[in-house]
């Protein structure tokens, strides 16, 4: 019998059933340990294999050339990576460009202020963040050290489709991309540094994972705390303190979960699929569900869409409760309706939720 739910929530999110059933399995002995994973010291030979071989399943996974680049596995959450990016990447004085194309990005913006010079490049709250900037009209500073992104705005639902390059040559891009890591082939080589917390695609919460270009390590400012900078985690394979080691025992886990599917272009292939059948489900709708979200840049993790007769919307999320289909509603900030569908989304929880939508659509006329 299979009494688990469809859980549509943004994060912590729902993970492989295999991979939870696997992590269970192992729980109590770890491998003929005689204990968990959650008990051992992450400085003794179980650990050590499980975290260099999730790094390299990573690496597999994104084709990250391991002569330019550094994965670490870090703590705080992306929330801490707001502050660690100006930390490592520039001096106090310097500038850096943001575009802001959601609470996420705008959050980061913010952030950066305390840290150095940020420019606001160009920022969608006008339009309520349902747009993407073309990249020619970005307003660019000459001497910006990075240009930051959000690549898929969790709330609002909007995603880049491609990537924006720093007018200053001497700038790398940067990227928040909690929201949609691993759920599609990214060309790693584009940025200076990406990060994503894990509670999302590949993992719970508690562990955050940098990719950082390798020579943009080593000239964090004197302030960074140890905790924040770069190079300490880098020199230290991720051991410098105590490692969240459950965290990334699982998202080793998902790795080689997505790699057994065929990689991230099956994994893009499955999320296209499954996003496709939802916003159609909505635009076919004729009106009586709306996605705000210009078409092309619609995320495929995150569809936040609102019912036409707004004063249904609680009894849309509540009924669908019901039928096993949990967590559809819309960010506190936003409200609405948001169907968070990462890779561990069966397509089947899809099609259950759109044909539910039908279903209230037609007893709601
Ligand atoms: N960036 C994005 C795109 C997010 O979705 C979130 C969390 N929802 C964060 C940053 C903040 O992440 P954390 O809670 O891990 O600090």
């Amino acid at each position: 019998a299979n009494d688990r739910i469809f859980n549509f929530a943004a994060g912590p999110a729902t993970l492989p059933e295999s991979v939870i059933l696997k992590a269970q399995g192992e729980l109590y002995n770890y491998r003929g340990s005689g204990m968990s994973i959650m008990e051992m010291s992450h400085r003794g030979k179980e650990f050590d294999a499980v975290i260099k071989k999730a790094e390299s399943d990573l690496r597999r996974l994104l084709a990250i050339p391991d002569d330019d680049y550094a994965v670490l596995f870090l703590q705080g959450g992306a929330t801490t990576q707001f502050a660690a990016v100006p930390l490592n990447l520039c001096a106090p004085g310097d500038a850096v460009d943001y575009v802001v194309t959601g609470s996420w990005g705008d959050k980061a913006f913010k952030e950066a202020q305390k840290f150095c010079k940020a420019n606001l490049s160009w920022s969608g709250k006008s339009d309520k963040y349902t747009k993407i900037p073309s990249f020619e009209g970005l307003e660019q500073n000459p001497n910006a050290k990075y240009l930051h992104i959000c690549a898929n705005e969790t709330i609002h639902g909007v995603e880049f489709k491609n990537y924006p390059t720093p007018s200053n040559k001497d700038a790398v891009l940067v990227a928040d991309m909690s929201s949609n890591f691993c759920s599609k082939p990214v060309d790693v080589s584009k940025f200076g540094v990406i990060y994503a917390g894990a509670q999302k695609n590949v993992g719970p919460s508690g562990v955050t994972i940098a990719i950082v270009r390798k020579d943009l390590i080593g000239n964090a400012q004197p302030i960074t705390p140890v905790m924040l900078d770069y190079k300490i985690h880098a020199d230290s394979a991720s051991l410098y303190n105590t490692p969240p080691c459950f965290a990334i025992y699982i998202c080793g886990l998902v790795f080689e979960d997505l790699l057994e599917q065929g990689g991230l272009l099956e994994v893009e292939k499955n999320n296209t699929k499954k996003a496709g059948i939802l916003y159609d489900a909505i635009d076919g709708s004729g009106g009586f569900y709306v996605c705000p979200v210009e078409k092309s840049v619609r995320s495929l993790m995150n569809v936040p869409f609102t019912l036409q007769k707004s004063d249904l919307e609680k009894k849309f999320i509540e009924e669908a409760a019901k039928e096993g289909m949990v967590q559809l509603k819309g960010h506190r900030s936003v409200g609405g309706v948001r169907a968070s569908i990462y890779n561990a989304m069966p397509l089947a929880g899809v099609e259950k939720l759109v044909a539910f939508m039908k279903d209230f659509q037609a007893r709601h006329p």
